[in-house]
């Protein structure tokens, strides 16, 4: 019989998730996956920043934010033919998923059309659309779905009762009313958040429960290990242990049995051992990054090398055939991460 879906988890059986023994845990993680997935295809989605840096929040793992000084220049929104060469780029290297970030704690109004109409330019291409923007009204909402917006990636980052400790200029339920606007308009949610924040196992546990209950679980939830970008208040933060994070996904994968868990943010500083054990205990998507896959990009190099070395293979899917028990395969810059061109190391509320 396959894992039930759930909406009601408590944070004492997570919790006593991240407590079993490595291998137990790993092997329960890994049979879940088998219930929805091919255990041997990855999903692969490619972030663009479409607005870069410049950001009025204070989000403190965030290179973006106009108040730390980070080196990242400030750069208005991309012109829509920039945008799709980019995504044409992606396209034909094999991504099936294209992100559009967007440095902002909200967009205006009157960015809406010009946002919606790279999200049709990209759709005519045949790829998965998946934006964030940060926050937005049920307007805004509406108005990105008839464009033809597939997945809109909004994080939670963290526990409740972290977020203040990292974030000072909204609220958590800023996140969950945007998450409600965007399901609300009827499309598909890519929502995870960040671990090695400083956080506690409990708060771990704490994200993975708020992901987990809400009224639908999220398509894709991507998990970002924090990259450290000096000038950004998170910098110094000791280093999670990485059979800690390989729980974390374990975990995800056990409480959402059929979304798609994306290895995020973070991705670069983990070895090829690390990110074996996370493809072993359920993750099954990436970020490439937005140098693309045909480039002379090296780090295209080694994750084709690390799939060769696994025996691991791109899913391939066109928008129309991804099935909802899928869902966000991929990913949207969703999350965090490295949305940037040369930032690997940036997380946007992506990711
Ligand atoms: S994560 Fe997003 S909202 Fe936060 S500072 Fe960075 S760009 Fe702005």
């Amino acid at each position: 019989m396959p894992t039930p879906i759930r909406h009601d988890y408590r944070r004492e059986e997570i919790l006593a998730l991240f407590d079993l023994p490595f291998t137990e845990l790993v092997f329960r993680a890994a049979s879940v996956h088998r219930e929805h997935f091919d255990p041997t295809r990855v999903q692969v989605s490619t972030l663009l920043s479409i607005k870069t840096g410049g950001c009025p929040e204070d989000c403190g793992y965030c290179p973006q934010a106009a108040r730390y000084d980070t080196g990242v220049a400030a750069q208005k929104l991309m012109d829509a033919d920039d945008v799709l060469a980019r995504a044409r780029q992606a396209r034909d290297a094999g991504a099936t998923r294209f992100c559009m970030g967007a440095a902002w704690r909200s967009p205006k109004d009157r960015d809406i059309p010009k946002v919606a109409a790279m999200i049709r330019a990209v759709r005519g291409l045949g790829l998965e659309t998946c934006a964030t923007l940060g926050m937005l009204s049920a307007d805004q909402a509406l108005a990105l779905k008839d464009a033809g917006l597939d997945y809109y990636n909004h994080n939670l980052d963290t526990a409740p009762e972290f977020y203040d400790s990292v974030i000072g200029t909204r609220v958590y339920q800023d996140r969950l009313d945007t998450l409600a606007a965007v399901r609300a308009a009827g499309m598909k949610t890519c929502c995870g958040g960040i671990v090695g924040m400083g956080e506690s196992r409990e708060q771990r546990a704490g994200l993975l429960q708020t992901l987990a209950n809400l009224p639908e679980h999220p398509e894709s939830v991507p998990v970002n290990l924090l990259v450290q970008v000096p000038g950004t208040p998170l910098a110094g933060t000791a280093a999670l242990d990485p059979f800690e994070f390989v729980r974390t996904i374990a975990v995800a994968r056990l409480l959402m049995p059929a979304s798609t868990v994306r290895l995020s943010a973070g991705r670069e500083a983990m070895n090829d051992e690390m990110q074996g054990l996370c493809f072993l205990a359920g993750a099954n998507s990436i970020f490439y990054g937005e140098k693309l896959l045909t480039t002379d990009n090296p780090e295209t190099d080694r994750d084709r090398r690390l799939f060769e070395r696994l025996g691991l293979s791109v899913l391939t899917v066109a928008p129309q055939q991804d099935s909802d028990a899928s869902g966000c395969g991929s990913a949207c810059a969703c999350t965090t991460g490295a949305a940037e061109a040369d930032a690997e190391a940036a997380m946007e509320e992506v990711v």
